[in-house]
């Protein structure tokens, strides 16, 4: 690493430690005390990737020396169907992804595939969003699974793989299936979803990250919109501007 990626690393760790100071900044119940910017937002988004990345790493290493087979593969995009929500930060990341001219295909075909599965899943990230910002869990929770039952590839997704797949959600890099991926989508026969890996080093620092990138949102934001944890395929789109 050199001496400017170390001072990187340390400023974001800072950052992040800052942010998951108070609950509040997370709650909006207390404003972070500065604006934290749209670079800041996304590298910081990039580095919460990259710790999850070691996180899953050591949980398969945990997986295999329990014997358990993780079934996900590359190609697999059985948990695709899933309506992922985000906050800026994670948003940001993969908009400047799509804005680098080496992933000019990847951003033509999220543009194409975003109209069709817009009208397929018509007002539902308005009405999850607006249900998360409500503070509505359990309505949260059911109109999630309604959306995942309708079968709605993500508009990420390109002929069974994730365009974005460096900077994909950290919701995306957590799942998991052990032994199979057929319970993976909605409504199996069997009525059975499929089994995971409690790894509570990687279950904490989920929590902690995403409490981060809620902080981080709410300092990004005029205070209209905070809290306001998107699908993201939308946030996305509204910041590529097309
Ligand atoms: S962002 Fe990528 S991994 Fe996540 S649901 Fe969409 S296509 Fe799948």
């Amino acid at each position: 690493m050199t001496a400017k990626g170390a001072t990187d690393d340390a400023r974001l760790g800072e950052l992040a430690a800052e942010l998951a100071g108070k609950a509040s900044y997370a709650t909006g119940a207390r404003p972070f005390p500065r604006p934290v910017g749209d670079e800041e937002c996304s590298a910081l988004a990039a580095a919460l990737a990259a710790q999850v990345d070691l996180g899953t790493a050591a949980r398969a290493r945990v997986a295999s020396e329990s014997g358990f087979t993780i079934a996900c593969r590359e190609g697999c995009n059985a948990c695709c169907e899933v309506m992922v929500m985000v906050y800026r930060p994670e948003a940001l990341a993969i908009a400047r992804f799509l804005d680098r001219p080496e992933n000019a295909a990847a951003r033509a075909a999220f543009l194409a595939a975003y109209r069709p599965w817009r009208v397929a899943v018509g007002d539902a990230p308005e009405r999850l969003t607006d249900r998360f910002v409500a503070g509505d869990p359990v309505g949260y929770d059911a109109l999630h699974l309604l959306q995942f039952r309708r079968r709605v590839l993500c508009a990420f997704n390109h002929e069974g793989r994730c365009t974005i797949y460096p900077v994909r959600p950290l919701g995306c890099r957590n799942a998991l299936a052990l032994d199979t991926h057929e319970l993976c989508a909605a409504d199996h026969p069997s009525g059975r979803a499929p089994a995971a890996l409690a790894f509570v080093p990687l279950d904490r620092f989920m929590q902690s990250a995403t409490k981060v990138l809620r902080a981080a949102h709410n300092a990004n934001r005029p205070s209209e919109e905070r809290h306001r944890q998107e699908s993201v395929c939308v946030a996305v789109h509204r910041i590529t501007g097309d």
